[in-house]
């Protein structure tokens, strides 16, 4: 057991805590904690871009990046935040690239943009070219990029060091408690400001895009210490992953050309988004693949259609969408220059998560109130800029512009105050004894079962289409799960890269965050963006049009309060595309 001290503490090591790791470097001490090997976070598999309006191939303007992303949430998305993202994306896609970022190039030399869903000209007129890109490894170039910069800047990195706790007392966050997965040791660490950049939570379903380990600790953890999480029910099926693995074929693939067929050999989103099509934005297309599979307009009758790149070109696979030729090379053993891709809709992204303010600042009511000295961006964070449903490349614009903004205030922030002490001494001892008892269980159950078990739920009734039936069904069986989890035994007793007990721990943070989505699913009885139920077919903004926030209390159950949506530019209005 060891304590350390620093002004700010990242926990999360992938787009936005770098990010924010080198800005808060800037001006005070500065620590990450991953769990992670920094590069492995799943930033690095982030493929198609990164959206900015600046225009480099055809005209184009951050408002009307801010209006596509607005419709894109489906009116959810607060405005004042989006505003910021769209007119700060351009500046920090120029920064990243000062920094050495090598975006593909037009012929002139300037940064080369493609086309991606949603995103248009002229307020829904057609698409355009908006997404940046270093080929399809988009992430993985980011991600390199920031954390070679964070090297320089001198922060400290503690890798695969699991954060288990935070520290909050009285409404202040003074630090939190990891676990260090090479000794099996548990630290300390008091910090003036802690963020969370802890990513997502893909794993709760059993088809997912999301790496394994994608398992909401950062969000899970804010529900045990009373903060609540805004919007849960709001989670992404991206339309394309590969038939059964989940596995993402990047939309750049439909930017590009490429585009959606059905048994029929039919190109079907002609008829649901006529003048978009396959670039119409995720909960549309994805939806509109379940409604064909559900028609019998599936391959052979199964539960895929096609995607196909075919008409592209040879060139223009190779040199744009490299990684992804390999994949289906690799995984499908066929060769998407002459054959179509088979793709169904696949667990993507978390629109829902901490809720902050637009420096990052955790909030816990609808009257702002701050947690002082907790920040959260990237994925685990709810600033909210996505709304209902995110936009293809909104995701790394948002790691980078809230990442900066967040480590500018924490930096700031820390300078100000003076390290609170951390009253409370025996929290340490508290993650101890519950480690102890992950280990020294005798129950039956294994963690992999009830994963598996917790993932089928949440496919069969928590994805592109709900119902109030279905919903009520997947709480009750979560809730059973989560008495089982109780009875859990881990084979691995030992203290070193003790992978079993840290999977037990992920599992218990993943039927938290299952139960508090299915639990928001069935709260909102009305259909926006990615929640579509089937059983309130229609949006309903004179009773919707508001964020949820869901907390857990102390004995366990959960209480909703709400927040409304703040709308500065674009009046509400009938989605189309
Ligand atoms: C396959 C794929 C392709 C994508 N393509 C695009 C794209 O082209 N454009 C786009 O905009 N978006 C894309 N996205 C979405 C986007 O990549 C992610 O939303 C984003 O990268 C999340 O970044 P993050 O910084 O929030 O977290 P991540 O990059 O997921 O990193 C999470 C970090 O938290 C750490 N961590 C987690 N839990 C703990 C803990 N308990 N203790 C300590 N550390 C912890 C991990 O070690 C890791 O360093 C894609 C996503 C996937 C899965």
């Amino acid at each position: 057991m060891a304590y350390f001290q620093y002004d700010c503490i990242v926990v999360g090591a992938g787009g936005a805590g770098l990010m924010a790791a080198l800005y808060a470097s800037r001006s005070a001490s500065t620590a990450v904690l991953s769990k992670l090997y920094p590069t492995r976070s799943h930033t690095g598999a982030a493929q198609g871009g990164i959206g900015a309006a600046l225009g480099n191939v055809e005209e184009d303007h951050w408002e009307w990046h801010m209006y596509d992303t607005i419709k894109g949430s489906d009116y959810l998305g607060d405005q004042d935040a989006i505003e910021v993202l769209c007119r700060e994306a351009i500046d920090v896609v120029i920064e990243l690239e000062h920094m050495g970022l090598p975006f593909d190039r037009t012929p002139e030399g300037k940064i080369a943009q493609r086309n991606f869903g949603g995103h248009t000209r002229n307020y829904g007129e057609a698409p355009v070219k908006r997404a940046c890109h270093a080929a399809d490894r988009t992430g993985h170039m980011i991600l390199q990029t920031l954390y070679q910069q964070c090297i320089k800047n001198h922060v400290t990195f503690f890798d695969e060091f699991q954060v288990l706790d935070l520290i909050v007392e009285d409404g202040v966050c003074k630090g939190c408690i990891a676990y260090e997965i090479a000794t099996g040791e548990i630290h300390t660490f008091h910090a003036k400001a802690v963020m969370l950049a802890t990513g997502g939570w893909g794993k709760c379903w059993s088809v997912t895009s999301n790496a394994f380990t994608l398992t909401g600790d950062g969000a899970a953890i804010c529900l045990r210490n009373g903060i609540p999480l805004e919007d849960m029910e709001f989670y992404q099926f991206h339309p394309t992953g590969i038939y059964k693995l989940g596995i993402l074929i990047t939309e750049g693939v439909r930017g590009e050309g490429g585009v959606l067929r059905n048994n029929l050999g039919e190109r079907f989103m002609e008829r649901y988004a006529p003048t978009l099509k396959d670039l119409a934005s995720r909960d549309v297309v994805s939806r509109a693949i379940y409604l064909e599979i559900r028609e019998g307009r599936g391959i052979d009758g199964k539960e895929y259609v096609h995607l196909d790149a075919t008409h592209l070109g040879r060139e223009v696979i190779e040199k744009k969408l490299p990684e992804i030729a390999d994949f289906v090379r690799t995984y499908l053993g066929l060769d998407p220059v002459t054959q179509p891709m088979p793709v169904q809709p696949t667990a993507h992204y978390a629109m829902g998560g901490i809720p902050t303010d637009v420096d990052a600042r955790v909030i816990v009511d609808a009257q702002n109130t701050p947690v002082y000295g907790l920040y959260a961006a990237g994925e685990v964070a709810c600033v909210s800029v996505h709304g209902a449903n995110r936009l293809g490349t909104n995701s790394l614009v948002d790691l980078v512009v809230f990442g900066r903004r967040g480590g500018r205030h924490m930096a700031a922030f820390a300078n100000e105050i003076d390290l609170q002490p951390i009253q409370d001494r025996d929290r340490e001892k508290r993650v101890r004894d519950q480690l102890e008892r992950l280990l020294s269980g005798t129950g039956k159950e294994k963690v992999a079962t009830l994963r598996k078990e917790m993932q089928k739920i949440m496919m069969d009734n928590v994805s592109v289409f709900r119902t109030g039936e279905g919903l009520q069904e997947a709480v009750d069986k979560l809730r059973e799960l989560k008495e089982r989890y109780q009875h859990i035994s881990v084979e691995d007793k030992g203290k070193q890269f003790n992978q079993d007990l840290m999977e037990a721990v992920e599992l218990g943070n993943l039927l938290d965050i299952a139960e508090a989505t299915a639990l928001s699913a069935l709260n909102r009885t009305e259909s926006r963006g990615a929640h579509s139920r089937e059983d309130y077919p229609e949006r309903d903004d004179k009773n919707w049009l508001k964020h949820t926030l869901i907390r857990r209390q102390e004995d366990g159950s959960y209480c909703f309060d709400y927040k409304p949506v703040v709308i500065t530019k674009f009046q509400p209005a009938e989605r189309k595309y």
